[in-house]
């Protein structure tokens, strides 16, 4: 990998400011290619065990210091990040696969939270209330939870770690991070920008490692007050389990199966454009990526050929090339699963329109797919499908929409697109998700409370709302005496 900064790519872990390795590694491999790019520590009990303590004992210094001053050296880490951006983008597309200019949009949207964030630290206000007793003041403040652990996924190597790092920083709690597996490179050279930042030793700690193991260990530690975890509804069950006995405070954003739904009114080529960016960017594999197409029977047939259409124009490829648009998926097992939902839908009598096999560059590369007429109980419509392939249900009314839109277990995004105002707010307003994209395909930024209802998870990321999450409540009541 040529990098402008050959620092950025660590290969050990940061614990309390220290780059440390371990006698055990874990490989890290290009999904492109299979090769094996790096080697990063299997860290285990002991060194968690330091990194808690490390960021226990900054956690009273790193509060102490002004929201000012935190603020600014969270704007100097936001900074570098953005000088470093293609470096960040090349270590991202190699351990991740996507292609480049994601990678490159990966990171600017990472380092949008930790600005943004930057921002809000300055802005953690408390209230004074009318009191109901002559003499008396009540008054509340925030404060910051303590140290905080979070757990994040391989598909946004970068963003998943600042929506937490930068909230919880900014609060003036410390952090440990434990990246995914598949992509600690970028992790690793984030942590290499905080400090280079002058983020104090201890304040992040980054630390690679079986997640199970470190997931039950972090759940279980009682000086952890906090855990922030984005992966699967699984994990995030056994995340809530483990965290029960030390009642610890969860934020868990976890699967969905967001539904599309394009009414016969609608703009159909900005429906076709927006479907085509929710379902297929990072190949399908991010958590509102769309994955239930419900589609108006008046328009049903002109959609499906327009979509297949866009689909088929994807250019598939090594995501260090210009112009591709759907990389490798991360792994076998994913490829796995994509396989097992477009067969089980053809068996169940979906047609296969387009796609539907693996892609001539062999590894993990698929064909975009698109399957039209699947069945309302095939797989492919009540799990998470996690890779490029588009499957199209008929609804015939808006009631019909939107039952069909709420027959899951998960609500996090979803997707309309209709030129009614009324129908808008009626749809909006009734679709059980935390996320509703009105006409638009894409709906994530900073600015925004980005979560999920129902098993989808708890809590809110980014906005004025995510530093909440890593902040308490305390009220004083000053008596009259
Ligand atoms: P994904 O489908 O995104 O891989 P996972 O939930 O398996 O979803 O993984 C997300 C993150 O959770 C990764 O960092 C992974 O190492 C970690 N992880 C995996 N299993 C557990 C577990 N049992 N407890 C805690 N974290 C886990």
């Amino acid at each position: 990998m040529q990098l402008n900064n050959p620092l950025l790519l660590r290969q050990s872990c940061l614990i309390n400011g220290q780059w440390l390795s371990s006698a055990q590694t874990i490989a890290v491999h290009n999904p492109a290619t299979g090769q094996m790019i790096a080697q990063v520590p299997k860290m285990g009990a002991m060194e968690l065990e330091a990194a808690i303590a490390a960021a226990h004992s900054v956690q009273p210094s790193w509060r102490a210091l002004s929201a000012k001053t935190r603020s600014q050296l969270l704007r100097r880490w936001y900074e570098l990040i953005m000088l470093n951006q293609e470096d960040l983008a090349h270590i991202m597309t190699a351990e991740q696969g996507k292609p480049l200019t994601e990678a490159r949009g990966e990171i600017a949207y990472a380092a949008s939270f930790i600005e943004w964030f930057a921002e809000e630290a300055k802005r953690v206000y408390g209230d004074i209330m009318p009191h109901p007793q002559a003499g008396q003041r009540i008054l509340t403040l925030k404060q910051p939870i303590g140290v905080c652990a979070a757990i994040t996924p391989w598909n946004f190597p970068a963003a998943m770690i600042t929506r937490k790092v930068a909230p919880a920083l900014a609060a003036g709690c410390t952090m440990l991070v434990k990246p995914a597996s598949q992509t600690p490179l970028t992790a690793l050279a984030l942590g290499e920008l905080a400090q280079q930042a002058g983020i104090p030793a201890g304040v992040l700690n980054i630390i690679t490692g079986s997640g199970r193991e470190m997931g039950a260990l972090l759940a279980a530690n009682e000086t952890i007050r906090k855990i922030s975890f984005t992966g699967s509804t699984e994990t995030g069950r056994e995340l809530m389990a483990g965290s029960a006995p030390s009642i610890k405070k969860l934020s868990l954003e976890l699967g969905g199966n967001a539904p599309f739904i394009v009414f016969a009114d609608a703009d159909l080529s900005a429906a076709v454009d927006g479907a085509l960016a929710s379902k297929f960017r990072n190949a399908g594999q991010t958590c509102v990526c769309a994955n239930r197409f419900l589609i108006a029977d008046e328009i049903y047939d002109e959609f499906a050929q327009q979509f297949a259409a866009a689909i088929s124009a994807l250019k598939v490829g090594y995501g260090h090339e210009d112009h591709t648009q759907i990389g490798p998926l991360i792994d076998t097992q994913a490829i796995h699963k994509v396989e097992a939902h477009i067969a089980d839908a053809v068996a169940r009598g979906a047609k296969l329109v387009c796609g539907g096999q693996r892609h001539a560059l062999g590894g993990t590369f698929f064909t975009p797919t698109l399957l039209t007429e699947v069945p309302r109980d095939a797989l492919i419509n009540c799990e998470e499908t996690f890779g490029p392939v588009a499957a199209l249900v008929r609804f015939h009314d808006e009631d019909e929409a939107i039952r069909l839109a709420n027959q899951t277990e998960y609500g996090l995004a979803a997707y309309i697109y209709t030129r009614d105002l009324n129908r808008t707010f009626r749809v909006a307003e009734a679709i059980e998700a935390g996320m509703v994209g009105i006409n638009t395909g894409l709906i994530s930024n900073e600015v925004a409370p980005f979560g999920g209802i129902k098993q989808s998870g708890l809590g809110r990321e980014g906005s004025k709302y995510g530093i909440d999450e890593y902040l308490e409540l305390k009220y004083l009541c000053v008596g009259a005496a």
